[in-house]
């Protein structure tokens, strides 16, 4: 039986992340996806909120499950009994970024193995990053992440629910005017 290992930030899960986890699942016999509970970025969502976010976005594949981890990803990967580990790729920038991450990985514990999955194209440039910028000034991100999510999105930036109106910096006048 294969453990496969699926870890990141997650914040918030989107399709993106979604389409890897189905696709990882379909893989290996179980698929655990793990939480980082504290990256270096700026986090919105809580460890707890980002597992809860996840859980419910997974709960239709029946061999993935969530955790949250603090420390080394190769020592959670232990942790859990998983002897692979997942990630996503999206471009060449994920590539090298995999590929530095990979090596320390595989110097810190050889017997753990990486799979690199593809995204689809449709997700190539889709990021949490994105999301949550499209959400605070009130876009439409409906095509990039589910309900649930978004409902959480909502929540965090309550006063942007609909698209705000531009403003643009007048130079002549040199303050602030809204257009539309
Ligand atoms: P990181 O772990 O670098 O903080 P995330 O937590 O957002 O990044 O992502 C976790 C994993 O999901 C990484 O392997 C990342 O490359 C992958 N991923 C992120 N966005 C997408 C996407 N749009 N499509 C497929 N995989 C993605």
């Amino acid at each position: 039986m294969t453990r496969a290992m699926y870890p990141g930030t997650f914040d918030p899960i989107h399709n993106g992340h979604i389409d890897i986890a189905a696709r990882a699942g379909a893989l290996f016999d179980e698929l655990v996806v793990a939480i980082y509970d504290a990256p270096p970025k700026k986090l919105l969502f809580t460890t707890d909120e980002r597992v809860e976010l996840a859980r419910e976005a997974l709960a239709h594949l029946p061999n993935v499950s969530i955790v949250a981890y603090a420390g080394l990803t190769v020592a959670c990967a232990r942790e859990v009994g998983a002897q692979v580990i997942v990630r996503g790729l999206r471009n060449v920038a994920d590539f090298e970024f995999e590929h530095q991450i990979g090596w320390a990985n595989r110097a810190l514990a050889s017997d753990i193995e990486l799979c690199c999955l593809f995204c689809n194209g449709e997700y190539a440039s889709l990021s949490a990053t994105i999301l949550k910028e499209v959400a605070s000034l009130g876009g439409d991100y409906s095509l990039w992440a589910p309900a649930h999510v978004r409902m959480a999105l909502a929540a965090k930036f309550p006063a942007r629910e609909s698209m705000q109106p531009v403003r643009v910096l007048s130079r002549s006048e040199g303050k602030l005017t809204h257009h539309g």
